[in-house]
């Protein structure tokens, strides 16, 4: 017997009490079953959406999926969505169901879900319903399709994902007949929307089985990154190496931590590698300038990809810099700091962390030290009473150095900056007479300038303005 949420439990009796089905499916089984604590809790009925809606009249209900068979009721321990027993029809633009068919039996319903560890339901009595053995499967951690794998991917493609997806989370193995489909199937995976395809992809980098189902599956990733085919396989011909740049990305997937940002970051660090190749006159490989262009081909990926502008630009911004020399002076992490942030910062020294796993021993040992380095240097900067590497933290702002005389626009900011540097570089303190006696320094050599722009014109603000736009 499983147990249920009083939440879940309260929404049940209510479906039963109005005469309809209602069964906890999918998720929050598998997960009960398998002793972790459900996200969420999904309930399937026989009540058609207008029936679920009768029955929590006055409740809070979000409905934007009811078009096909799920009302969502808003409980206080959080939304639970309740879905009609129902089958997709043809996915014949490989996206959404061309229609869905409202069922009367459960029986149906659990027929049309993914794989047998997800079509799995809770009876009245708490037994689990369980027509396609989906217990012995979880025993076996295998991730196994529902009927015959094939058949199953043409219908919708993206269950290749969610099968390599569920592979990575729950660190089990595909079942073989499901994975040589998967396989042979990646093809169809063209067709699918990019965002659902990015939302899974996330998934399968999040789990713990991340590295192995990135390499057993390679060929399935290319097919939605093929700008990483051209790793598989490729000799770095580097004593700082022991894999071909494929594997390696992957192995540094699965080192680094759970953060999507880093993982994205790993997972496309070295995808200008191969294009950046040359080899000196000893025959070793080096890739100058692999970060930079890496950066811009991922930006293009990400993009394809629908990724929002934030993580893109976290993840690029990483792949950019990963191969700098870890900083190991305070003063130089504070110019990093400046550049990047703590939180992008800490990201990299993960992203080196990672970056070296896999590394021959020695390879790893050493760089395992610079790292090192680097971090106690990043402590040594935040444990100081007031460290000061962004302009948050400087002790004049914007408003001081326009009282100065100074024109607005973009010259008030590199006036800050160059301050900034020069508090990062020990040259002047973080004191505001100080800096303000500096600022009045370079805002009278910026003024005396002779661009013959209006900007020269002090007081003259609405000519300032418009110099700043074509500076
Ligand atoms: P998670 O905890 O990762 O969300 P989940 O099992 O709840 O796991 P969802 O993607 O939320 O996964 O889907 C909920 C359920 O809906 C699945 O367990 C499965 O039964 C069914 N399902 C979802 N997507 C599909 C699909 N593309 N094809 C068939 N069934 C699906
Ligand atoms: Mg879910």
């Amino acid at each position: 017997m499983v147990p249920i949420p009083e939440h879940v439990n309260s929404l049940l009796s209510a479906l039963r009490a109005g005469g309809f089905e209602a069964y906890p499916v999918g998720g929050c089984v598998r997960d009960s079953l398998m002793g972790r604590v459900p996200v969420d809790w999904d309930l399937c009925s026989s009540a058609r959406p207008e029936q679920v809606q009768q029955v929590f009249q006055g409740r809070r209900m979000v409905l934007t999926g009811a078009k096909h068979g799920t009302v969502t009721v808003v409980t206080q321990a959080g939304p639970v969505e309740i879905t009609t027993f129902r089958a997709d029809g043809a996915y014949l633009d490989g996206r959404h169901p061309a229609s869905v068919r409202f069922l009367p039996r459960l029986e149906e319903d659990l027929a049309r879900r993914d794989f047998t560890i997800n079509a799995m339901a809770l009876g009245p009595d708490g037994a689990v319903i369980d027509l396609y053995g989906g217990r012995a499967d979880l025993r076996a951690r295998l991730v196994r399709c529902v009927g015959r794998a094939d058949r199953r991917f043409h219908e919708d493609a993206l269950r290749i994902l969610r099968a390599l997806r569920f592979a990575s989370k729950l660190d089990f193995a595909i079942e073989p007949e499901t994975a040589r489909a998967a396989l042979e199937d990646r093809g169809l995976l063209d067709a699918i929307a990019r965002e659902r395809v990015f939302s899974e992809l996330k998934g399968v980098l999040m789990g713990p089985g991340a590295g192995r189902v990135l390499l057993a599956f390679a060929p399935v990733i290319f097919q939605v990154i093929p700008e990483l085919a051209a790793g598989d396989g490729f000799d770095q011909k580097s004593p700082h190496h022991c894999h071909d740049v494929w594997t390696h990305s992957a192995l540094a997937v699965d080192a680094a931590p759970f953060d999507v940002v880093t993982r994205l970051a790993m997972l496309l660090h070295d995808v200008a590698k191969p294009g950046t190749f040359f080899t000196d006159e000893k025959g070793v490989g080096h890739f100058y300038g692999h970060g930079q262009a890496g950066a811009e081909t991922a930006d293009g990926i990400l993009r394809r990809l629908r990724c929002d502008n934030a993580v893109r630009q976290a993840v690029t911004a990483l792949i950019a810099v990963h191969d700098i020399q870890p900083p190991q002076t305070e003063r130089a992490m504070k110019r990093l700091l400046a550049r990047m942030g703590e939180e992008q910062t800490r990201r990299l020294i993960a992203c080196w962390r990672a970056d070296c796993a896999d590394r021959p021993e020695a390879v790893r040992r050493r760089n395992g030290l610079v790292i090192d380095g680097a971090e106690r240097a990043l402590e040594g900067v935040l444990t100081e009473a007031e460290p000061c590497f962004d302009l948050r933290a400087l002790a004049v702002n914007g408003r001081d150095i326009l009282a100065l005389g100074a024109a607005e626009g973009p010259a008030v900011g590199r006036v800050l900056r160059a301050l900034l540097d020069q508090v990062i570089e020990g040259t002047i303190p973080n004191n505001r007479t100080a800096l303000l006696a500096r600022a009045g320094e370079m805002i009278e050599k910026i003024q005396r300038k002779p661009h013959g722009k209006p900007s020269e014109k002090r007081g003259d603000r609405a000519g300032d303005m418009s110099a700043a736009g074509a500076g």
